[in-house]
């Protein structure tokens, strides 16, 4: 990821660790991991994740792992699985190995568990949820001891296999450590590590009625693995005692460091799976994959470049300050990369017929055009003229405003690649709306200046015979306020996001294009000119039967003014 698009290395916090620790010898290779829970599509924030996990293995030659969180079976699904393996790939990273499960290691976890039991570290609670919060105590008063914290290890113990033989219900007991009810550090108040849940698992099945907690999990999971910088995110900062705890009193050779790091915020989008999934199943959203979904398969189906995603990810950086971000530089990053990477090509979106009148085959000429400007290796195709096109309806004011250097009535415009017309004539429907132009070729201008004046308006046009009917989807932000989950009403309470939905985020057009597009396999990237860029829909698209194109971004940015 450094020696793309040759920008420096940035260096953050965990770099200086990472320098430090191979530089005193601690570690002669890193090995990090990214640890998603498989309930649900990966967002813009795990793409932070991902890009610092193995963005860092990548230039340190150590070993990124992709592990899924397995460890809540109620939730979890292999589509997530598949989908969240989908997306690191397409993001252009490799895990090291095979993919790793929390619940490869569950049989590991249940013994340590018992290691615990045996030096008198953990112990079966039997109260309940509530009983269990009302001895939890608070962050300003100690909490007090569970009645059953003092069970003999032979007692724990031979609870500790009936839980895992099914003798008792959901709820009634768990296994928790024993640690120190007194804490300021709420986590280290007795943790919960094993509950009593009869639920089917994607990988495990039926075999388990017990499943172990997240925090006692993850660091086992990452010690098994020799992960040696552990990256999460600050929430978990009060947790890492705890982390810490578990793998000082267990037989375990490892012993990995957590660091944390601030979560992605991104502005005009949500960074929560759960408030995702809500989108998902109230329908708002055409699934987790559609193109105005934060998620990396919406990006990518969006037409956003793995490169544009990974060069905003460089941008934002690492820290432990606030990481909110505008959606303006995700999407600056991603129309920087498009730039080099897109052919150009002609489409109308609004069209205006426009005849030249004077179109004569015998000496009306159509020329070759590059598909890029910069990029002679993209080729270049004819665009071909003809006595019927199409223009933009914005590209032609019968009543200009100051400064109009687009086409006008009695004025005078250039057609890209092509020929300076005249509009002569303005043809209206009984509304009043412009339904034609009628225009005549200055036949002594292809690829050259009109003698004597000036033109210097350019629009881009299509040819009505030559060019292709295509679908195209004009998406635009989702919400209409930055922070959709942020907004407080007048009670004082957070108002529900769904009400920020933006009405105008997605508007379908048949538009004309120029055929060559019809050739293009699904997620071709182009950019339309004067428009913006534009991908074929991964879904949707036929290539050489039908284009659909949905639109990534525009040229500039809009919403900043
Ligand atoms: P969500 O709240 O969306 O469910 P999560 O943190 O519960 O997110 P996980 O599947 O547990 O989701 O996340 C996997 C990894 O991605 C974790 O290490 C987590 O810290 C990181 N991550 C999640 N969201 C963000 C974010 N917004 N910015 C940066 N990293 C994130
Ligand atoms: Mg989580």
């Amino acid at each position: 990821m450094s020696t793309e698009n040759n920008a420096p290395v940035v260096s953050n916090f965990i770099r200086n660790i990472i320098d430090e620790d191979l530089a005193s010898g601690k570690h002669s290779a890193i090995v990090t991991r990214f640890p998603p829970e498989p309930n649900g599509y990966l967002h813009v924030g795990h793409a932070k994740s991902i890009c610092l996990n193995f963005g860092l293995a990548e230039d340190y030659q150590g070993k990124c792992n992709l592990r899924m969180d397995d460890t809540n079976p109620e939730k979890e699904s292999d589509e997530f699985v598949q989908s969240i393996k989908d997306s690191v790939e397409w993001l252009g990273f490799k895990w090291d190995g095979n993919v790793r499960f929390a619940s490869d290691y569950f049989d590991a976890l249940y013994d340590y568990a018992v290691e615990l039991i045996k030096s008198g570290k953990a112990f079966v609670c039997d109260l309940n949820a509530e009983e269990m919060r009302a001895y939890r105590g608070s962050l300003t008063e100690p909490g007090k001891n569970s009645p059953f914290r003092d069970r003999s290890v032979e007692e724990n113990l031979d609870l500790f296999t009936r839980m895992r033989n099914g003798e008792f219900p959901d709820g009634s007991k768990t296994l928790r450590l024993k640690i120190d009810m007194a804490s300021g550090n709420v986590n280290l108040r007795d943790p919960v590590i094993y509950r009593i849940r009869r639920a089917h698992h994607h990988r495990t099945g039926d075999k388990w009625c017990i499943y172990p907690m997240y925090d006692y999990t993850h660091c086992i999971s990452d010690a098994l693995e020799g992960i040696t910088h552990s990256l999460c995110t600050l929430e978990f900062e009060d947790h890492r005692p705890l982390y810490d705890w578990v793998l000082d009193n267990i037989t375990i050779p490892c012993h990995p460091r957590q660091y944390e790091f601030s979560r992605l915020e991104l502005l005009y989008a949500l960074t929560s799976k759960r408030k995702l999934q809500a989108l998902v199943t109230d329908g708002l959203v055409d699934g987790w994959n559609d193109p105005r979904m934060p998620t990396i398969e919406g990006m990518r189906r969006r037409g956003f470049s793995p490169a544009g995603i990974r060069l905003f990810a460089q941008r934002i950086g690492v820290s432990k300050g606030e990481n909110i971000i505008d959606m303006s530089v995700l999407e600056g990053a991603v129309r920087e990369m498009l730039e080099n990477e897109s052919p150009r090509v002609m489409a109308v979106l609004d069209p205006i017929k426009v005849t030249l009148t004077n179109f004569d085959a015998a000496v009306t000429a159509s020329r070759s055009a590059p598909f890029h400007p910069h990029h002679p290796e993209f080729g270049e195709r004819e665009v071909p003229i003809a006595r019927e096109i199409w223009i933009e309806r914005d590209d032609f004011a019968e009543v200009p405003p100051p400064k109009w250097q687009r086409l006008t009535a009695g004025g005078e415009v250039r057609l890209r690649y092509s020929y300076v017309i005249k509009c002569d004539e303005v043809i209206k429907d009984a509304d009043g709306k412009v339904v034609e132009l009628k225009c005549s070729i200055d036949h002594d201008t292809l690829g050259k200046n009109p003698e004597g004046r000036k033109v210097k308006g350019v629009i881009h046009w299509v040819s009505a015979e030559h060019a292709i009917e295509a679908d195209v989807r004009l998406y635009d932000r989702l919400f209409t306020e930055p922070r959709p989950d942020a907004v407080r009403g007048d009670d004082g309470e957070y108002v529900d996001f769904r009400q920020f939905l933006n009405p105008e985020s997605l508007k379908t057009v048949t538009a004309f294009v120029e055929d060559a597009v019809l050739k293009a396999a699904p997620e071709s990237r182009f950019q339309f000119e004067r428009l913006g860029y534009f991908v074929t829909d991964r879904y949707d698209h036929q290539q050489g039967v039908r284009a659909v194109f949905n639109r990534t971004v525009g040229l500039r940015d809009n919403w900043s003014k």
